[in-house]
């Protein structure tokens, strides 16, 4: 049964929407958008900016380069990689995999649907990763998916990452189900999603069509629910074994300021990660064979 919560519930005060920004970007923006296309305009703007905030003081694990520090991005200061765009999140993730997932010891294939630039542009190119990406509309997507219908036979992927996507899908049910579907047995899936904490249960409203309703109710003009602490259930509910962690919290201090992290409050986990196996076998066989023996509590985000 769908966990459904009255708008009236919805977050006050300083919620999601001042996390995920404005309703629309500004003419302006859009414009130039529309312009440049996304790969292009992402190399274009690594390029420049490198160059400008050029130094050793912060270094980004997703392009591997270092920078003087990290930009702005929406109110929180030190949160955008100059290189690649990275936020913190991303960043974050990309230490995950280096130290606690199998991605980087044996030759597979990955889905990664709805790719983010940061993290596409060293997957696509690592060896003996047959790197695919799929979305609903994205140019940096190879395939137009929707992921409620993925057009993929069953257990073709050992490694699937989807972030950031299900509070947009109408059904995120359903793309669950497709996502356990296509990940190959002993594989793993990583699905992060901005959760807010306070929530017991995922707040869905219906009723709540027009981008500025849904900004009000959700925080952002095109989510369709506000995850509570009962997504790690939906996740359970679709067959999965998960790993949930607020992984900034296993990296030393060094690291955090180094990296650029963000240690965010109790609140908000929009950087938890949530690592997907089929089983509980599958599981330790799915983490770095370094790694395998000192697995951190499962469930620690949620
Ligand atoms: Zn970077």
């Amino acid at each position: 049964m769908r966990a459904v919560t009255p708008a009236i519930e919805a977050t006050p005060g300083r919620g999601f929407g001042a996390e995920h920004g404005p309703v629309e970007d500004p003419p302006l923006k859009r414009a130039l958008l529309r312009l440049v296309p996304a790969p292009r305009r992402q190399r274009l703007l690594g390029a420049v900016r490198g160059t400008i905030y050029r130094g050793e003081e912060v270094e980004c694990p997703c392009c591997q380069s270092s920078f003087s520090r990290f930009l702005p991005h929406r109110g929180r200061e030190q949160a955008k990689c100059p290189g690649c765009g990275s936020l913190e999140r991303h960043r974050v993730l990309w230490l995950f995999l280096e130290r606690e997932t199998d991605l980087f010891e044996r030759p597979g294939a990955m889905l990664h649907i709805a790719p983010e630039y940061a993290l596409q542009r060293r997957l696509a190119r690592l060896p003996g990763l047959r790197y695919v990406s799929g979305d609903i509309d994205s140019p940096l997507a190879d395939h137009l998916i929707d992921v409620m219908d993925i057009p993929f036979a069953a257990a073709g992927f050992d490694f699937l990452i989807c972030n950031h996507v299900l509070e947009h899908v109408e059904d995120d049910r359903r793309a669950l189900a497709e996502i356990r579907r296509v990940l190959a047995p002993g594989g793993w899936a990583i699905l992060m999603c901005p959760v807010d904490r306070r929530r017991a249960t995922t707040l869905e409203d219906p009723t709540a069509m027009t981008p500025a309703e849904r900004h009000r109710v959700f925080g952002q003009s095109d989510h369709v629910r506000l995850y509570g602490r009962d997504y790690v259930d939906r996740l359970t509910d679709a067959g999965f074994v998960v790993r949930a962690e607020r992984y900034v919290e296993a990296c030393e201090s060094s690291s955090v300021a180094r990296f650029g992290l963000r240690r965010e409050d109790d609140a908000f986990g929009d950087e938890d990660v949530f690592f997907c196996v089929g089983s509980e076998d599958e599981e330790g066989r799915a983490q770095r064979s370094d790694s395998r023996p000192r697995r951190p509590a499962r469930n620690a985000a949620a």
